[in-house]
């Protein structure tokens, strides 16, 4: 019978050779799928290994600009503004490009060095394009330091170089699931199409995000097949969100009952498949962590800050607390410093020397 000491060092081995380049294999990520919860923190040490090499302790903030609110024509299952979703949710067309600025702004002063703008729908208008694209140039003359993130959908020709052209950084668009379950919770749009505009956005010279949720009634063989998808889009950053069962979605009733151990595993997955990566923990970190939300900060090196597209996420300076607490550090973002009022951003000081 295996050891505990046993289990630690084969793990840290698994973890050692993951930094040498070798790279898991599918079985593999099941097992450690599979790990018992009383061995979890011994998983969650392996994957801090990788993590820290390639991160040390400092975390990545994302902040969410939900820039176009319902009214998709999708069907998207886990979507409170999907076709069919009787959820109720803020409704509202695209904001003005202004107003995308004046949002962003939220982001620097809570010390995020990405913020995210994101609209409803099944792919994104010339003039929804358009409006972004000035968004972002403006929020990149104010703070050039603060990455953009654009989540508009299906991409056509042309779009991605146009956003690119803007100084967007990065374009989001998740597989979600395995492609041999994409079918059971969407049938408007195919997961091929899903690829192809990751690979849109990286053809542009736009780094990929792409991401997945986990609670779907999908198995755990589905699972990890969406993260060597995953793996294989070449996704610089992957997201991974737990299903938050909003009331009126098709999902809400079916879906996986899912425990803060099973979540921390799926992050370690994560971590060992695409250990160079940035993995984020993403929506449902609140409902499905809980007290233990701190301890996904040992595999993912990123968390969104603040509210979700349409589910409240946890006060910033809980945030900023739990990550403080734990011993990591807000990514630094030298372009924080100044603000026009001479108010003080409000993360950590390893972020900007402002006053908490
Ligand atoms: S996930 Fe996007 S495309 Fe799907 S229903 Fe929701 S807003 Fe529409």
């Amino acid at each position: 019978m295996i050891t505990q000491i046993q289990l630690t060092e084969s793990l840290s081995d698994l973890a050692a050779q993951v930094l040498s380049g070798r790279q898991l294999t599918p079985q593999e990520a099941l097992e450690l799928l599979a790990v018992p919860d009383d061995q979890l923190l011994e998983l969650l040490n392996a994957a801090f290994l990788i993590r820290r090499h390639y991160y040390g302790k400092q975390v990545k903030l994302n902040y969410l600009v939900n820039a176009k609110s319902g009214l998709c024509p999708e069907d998207c299952k886990y979507c409170s503004q999907a076709k069919g979703a009787t959820s109720t949710i803020e409704k509202y067309s695209l904001l003005s490009s202004d107003e995308m600025v004046a949002r962003a702004e939220h982001a620097v002063r809570n010390g995020a060095s990405t913020c995210c703008l994101v609209i409803s729908g099944r792919g994104p208008s010339k003039r929804e394009v358009q409006t972004v694209a000035d968004a972002t140039r403006e929020i990149k003359q104010r703070w050039p330091g603060l990455k953009i993130c654009a989540c508009l959908g299906i991409l056509q020709d042309g779009q991605a170089d146009q956003l690119r052209a803007a100084g967007v950084d990065r374009y989001n668009h998740n597989l979600n699931t395995a492609e041999d379950h994409y079918q059971e919770i969407c049938s408007t749009h195919t997961y091929k199409q899903r690829v192809e505009t990751v690979q849109a956005a990286k053809t542009a010279g736009i780094s990929p995000c792409s991401g997945l949720i986990v609670g779907m009634q999908e198995t755990p063989t589905q699972l990890v097949s969406a993260l060597f998808a995953l793996r294989d889009v070449q996704a610089d950053s992957i997201p991974i969100n737990f299903l938050v069962p909003i009331v009126g979605t098709a999902l809400a009733a079916t879906a996986h009952p899912l425990t803060p151990q099973y979540c921390l595993k799926v992050l370690c997955v994560a971590r060992f498949v695409c250990p160079t990566v940035e993995i984020r923990c993403s929506a449902g970190r609140e409902k499905h962590l809980r007290t233990l939300q701190p301890l996904s900060l040992y595999p993912a090196n990123s968390w969104f800050v603040s509210d979700y597209l349409t589910t409240p996420g946890q006060a910033e300076e809980m945030d900023h607390q739990m990550i403080r607490d734990a011993g990591f550090e807000i990514e630094a973002i030298p372009e924080h410093l100044s603000f026009p009022d001479g108010a003080a951003c409000v993360s950590s000081t390893a972020c900007c020397g402002g006053s908490e």
